[in-house]
Order: C-alpha cells, then structure tokens, then sequence
C-alpha cells in the first residue's frame, strides 16, 4: 500500500543555493511533500555572487516572479555581456550573450567571418554581435529586434545583491509553505545499514527529520563532506586561484550593462555594477600573490572609493566526487567551486534545481538515480571547468603566473578542442556543455588563438559579397543599437529600486 505520509525534504542551509531550491521546490511539489531550511545568521553566507547569466530568467520566470519588481528588489542592472580587458597584450574583447552574425543554410556565421579575415574585409567578432555593441554602447532592450527579420532579440541576464536576492526569495518561499528553522547544525542521525541521514540536531536540542536532505551549506558542506564523507577533486592544477577579496565601492558613473574581468600579475579583477553600489573583487593565486599586494591592486582599481574593508574568501576550484550521495544531495558551493569568470556558480545551482526535481527518488530505488544525477554533474561542472582553463592558457602576458598557465598541460577534451578551431575554424561542442559554440568563437578569438582554415562552402562567394553581407550586419547591428534606451534609463523605467539611477 502506498505511504500517504509526506515525502520531507530538508534544506540544509539559506544562501542563494538554499532559498534558490527552496522556492523552487514549493512551487513544483504539491501535496505530498514537505519543505523545510535550517540556515544560521550567527555561521552567515558567502556574501557574493551578483552576476548571472540569461537561464536565470528562466528560472525567476518559472516561479511567477515578475522581473521588474525582482530587478527593483535586488538592486538590479541588466547584464549583456562580459568584457575581458588585458587577457591578452593586444587588449580586451567582450564575451556576449546571445548570436554573432548570422548563419547561411549550413553555413555557421565563423566561417563566412574566417574568410572576410582572410581577405581583409572583416571588423573584429564584436561588430557582428548585437549584445556587443550594445552593451559597448551602454544600451539596453528588451523584446524584439526592430529589424526582427534578420537581427535576434537580445538575450540578456542580472547582476543583482546576492543577500537581496536570497531574501527575496525567501519571502517567496515562507510565503508558500516552507518552514524556516534558525539554528546551527550541530550533529546528524543517520539510519544503520545504508547509513542514510535521517535528522538534524540543532543547537537548542532540535531534530529536523527527513527523507531527502539538500546539502547548501557553502563551502561548510557540513552534509555531503562532513556527514557522508564524500571527497573533493581538486583542479587547481588547471585553475589554480585559490583566494578573493571582494569589496564594494559607490555606484559607479559609468553604469554599464556588462560584468567586467581584468586581468592582473596573478589573476582578474571583477567589476559588477548594480543600482545602490558596485561589486568589486579580486581573484588571485595566493602562491603569486600575497593577501597586501592583492588588497592594494583590489583597491587601485576601483572606480570610486571603497565602502567597506576588502572581505577575504578562500577555496580551492573542483568538485565533489559525488554530488549526491545516499540520501544527500549538495547544491552551491557544497558541491564544488569553480571561480566566477563566467557567471557561472548561480546557474549550477539553478540547473541542479532542475536535475533533483527531475530525479526526485520518493520511494523509488535511489542508486540509478543518483548516478544519473552525478554523471551529469560531472560532465557539466567538467565543460565549465574547460572553458574556464581556456581564458588562463591563451595568454601572452609576461608574469611568472601567466607564463605557468601558459605552460600547464590542458585537460584532453579541451586540448582537442583548440586543435579543431586552429586548424578548421570548427567548434566541437560536447555533451552537457552549458556554453554555445558562438560563446567558445568568442572567447577562442578573443584570446587570439587564431583559425588557420575555414568551411570550403565559405570560399564559393566572391570576397565582395562576402565583405557586403559582413558590413550590412555591422550596420544593421549598429543601427538597432543607436535606436535603444541608455542603461540607466531603461533600469528607471524597468525595475529601479529608487529614483536616483546613475545617469
Ligand atoms: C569570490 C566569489 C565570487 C563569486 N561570484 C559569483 C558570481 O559573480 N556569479 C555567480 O553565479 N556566482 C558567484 N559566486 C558563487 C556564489 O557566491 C555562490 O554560488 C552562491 O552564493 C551560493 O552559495 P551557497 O548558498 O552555496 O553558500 P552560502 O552563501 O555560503 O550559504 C551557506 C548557508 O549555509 C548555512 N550553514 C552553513 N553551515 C551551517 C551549519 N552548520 N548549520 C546551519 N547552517 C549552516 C549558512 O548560514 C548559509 O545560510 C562567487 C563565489 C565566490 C567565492
């Protein structure tokens, strides 16, 4: 007979990760089932994590949540891009969102841009990428193309307050039916032969029981490390920053509509601005780098003056060996780390919402399951990781660290990966890759690796008609961007939190 008690699922812990499955949950779970989080004021949360990428308009849609008011809620600014600047000596480019140029048939748009390369009838990547030269432009839209017929809408995504956001979600989340427990987990129970969790004590003599436990303690990963033992593989010999300092500074003038990353001697810089203040932090390896000099080069850079002591944050890039394990399943920084170059921490846990609430047991047999969810955790962390590898070996800076990066053997996939691009201008995308093809162009080209061939359908045309076609999406390009609101203007009509939005 089948059980009518509900199915309980603890989240342990209340950062991003923990209201993030918490609202997602008691949205899609009906009846049945339970939610809880236990999360600690006195343990506190990361404290960063303010730039996103466009999926997590999917997930904010997915609840109901109305964007403007989200935006208005969390200090928001639209995001339509990263620009890298000093990656390479010859200086910086943008990573965009969204399409570059436009596909013929068969033919992908880099291969008609190779051979305008070649003839010397072709701007840089970024002339053919609307969000590129928006976002250069300090412009923003949302909705259809005016000239919809050829150009695509832009795609777009948030830098947003983490803590605002993990509020906002909270009151989300309470609203609809999640209990909330204030307490430090000080022990857990767990049940003899699979040795499953079954509870959590928390000070003050508290148990919470359980079915399911999601693991979103942080770097703590007080469930899946400490309670079940599960190990962490390290791959700081591929990304070997280990340390950060963030600070925020005074709303920046310069009110752009994209994440910058500078490189520095020993790792980058970012720079996020949001509506109240801008994000700032620097990533460094602490074998390059001491905790003084990063400080000094974090707060030499900043656009205007600093609102708080620079606040240190240490971790080693990798992931769990398991993500989930017996009846735990770790989301956020409990489940590994890779640095926020890409944006790309707040989408794992977005997409590891999406994978529990697939798999989710109930009373089904568990193992296949789970190892369906950890193959396709490993596989997306690993492509992410392999990106992220690419930005730090295609350099030709001079500085010891940069020179080691350089000289580091690349992990396999990706090193066949940069073969194919050099030697064809062809993209081989992987499964579970959560990066396009025209996100890999963008940053192969912008770290001046070079394609030494291109598709033979792209040398039909005549290099007239190729330099044409190539100018009029230039232009078409420019034009849309000239016609959209400024930033600042369109964050006022869209989602400002109060009247005083940089100009
Ligand atoms: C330097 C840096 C920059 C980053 N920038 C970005 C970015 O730009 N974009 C992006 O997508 N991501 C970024 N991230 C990642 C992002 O910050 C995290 O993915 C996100 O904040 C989720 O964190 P979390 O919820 O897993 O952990 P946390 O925010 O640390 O939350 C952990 C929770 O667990 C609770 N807890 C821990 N131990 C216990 C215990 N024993 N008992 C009870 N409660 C406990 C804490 O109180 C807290 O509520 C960045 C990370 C770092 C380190």
């Amino acid at each position: 007979m089948a059980s009518t008690a509900p199915y309980r699922i603890v989240v342990a812990g209340g950062g991003t990760a923990g209201w993030m499955a918490a609202a997602a949950l008691v949205r899609f779970l009906g009846a049945g089932f339970t939610v809880s989080l236990v999360e600690s004021d006195a343990i506190g949360t990361v404290g960063v994590g303010e730039a996103t990428i466009p999926q997590i308009r999917m997930f904010n849609a997915s609840l109901g949540i109305d964007e403007d008011a989200f935006v208005a809620a969390t200090q928001a600014s639209y995001k339509l891009a990263i620009e890298f600047v000093g990656w390479t000596k010859s200086g910086r480019y943008m990573h965009a969102f969204g399409e570059v140029g436009r596909d013929n048939g068969l033919l992908a748009f880099r291969h008609t841009w190779l051979r305008g390369m070649a003839e010397g009838v072709a701007e840089p990547l970024a002339a053919y990428a609307l969000n590129n030269v928006a976002a250069l432009g300090n412009r923003m839209q949302r909705g259809p193309a005016r000239t919809a017929r050829v150009l695509p809408e832009m795609p777009y995504a948030f830098h947003f307050d983490a803590g605002l956001y993990a509020r906002f979600l909270r009151d989300y989340a309470e609203a609809r039916g999640v209990v909330r427990h204030e307490g430090r987990i000080e022990a857990v129970a767990r049940a003899g032969e699979d040795g499953n969790l079954q509870a959590l004590h928390l000070d003050g003599d508290r148990r919470i029981e359980g079915d399911l436990f999601l693991d979103c303690t942080g770097f703590h990963a007080r469930l899946i490390g400490e309670a079940m033992g599960v190990g962490y593989r390290d791959w700081s010999h591929w990304l070997p920053c280990d340390r950060a300092l963030a600070v925020p500074s005074a709303r920046a003038r310069d009110f752009t509509p994209y994440t910058r990353a500078t490189a520095h001697g020993a790792g980058w810089q970012w720079r996020i601005p949001l509506q109240h203040r801008t994000g700032n932090g620097i990533v460094y390896s602490s074998r390059h780098l001491s905790d003084d000099a990063a400080a000094a080069a974090l707060l030499a850079g900043l656009d205007e003056p600093a609102l708080a002591d620079p606040r240190p944050l240490r971790f080693t890039a990798g992931r769990r060996e398991q993500c989930w394990a017996g009846n735990v399943i770790a989301l956020g920084l409990a489940s590994g780390f890779l640095e926020p170059l890409e944006s790309t921490s707040i989408h794992l846990i977005q997409s590891a919402i999406e994978r529990v609430l697939t798999l989710l047991p109930g009373a089904r047999a568990i193992a296949p399951l789970r190892n369906r969810y950890n193959r396709q955790a490993a596989q997306e962390m690993e492509r992410i990781r392999d990106f992220l590898t690419l930005h730090y070996w295609a350099n030709d800076r001079d500085e010891p660290f940069w020179r080691e990066r350089r000289e580091a053997p690349l992990p396999d996939g990706l090193a066949e990966k940069i073969a194919l691009w050099r030697a064809s201008g062809e993209i081989d995308r992987e499964d579970g890759d959560l990066f396009s093809d025209v996100a890999w162009l963008q940053v192969l080209a912008g770290q001046g690796i070079a394609a030494e061939g291109h598709h033979p359908l792209a040398d039909a045309p005549p290099a007239a008609q190729i330099a044409e076609y190539l100018d009029l999406i230039a232009k078409l390009n420019a034009r849309e961007a000239a016609q959209m609101a400024p930033h600042s203007e369109f964050v006022r009509a869209h989602g400002a939190a109060d009247a005083e939005i940089a100009a």
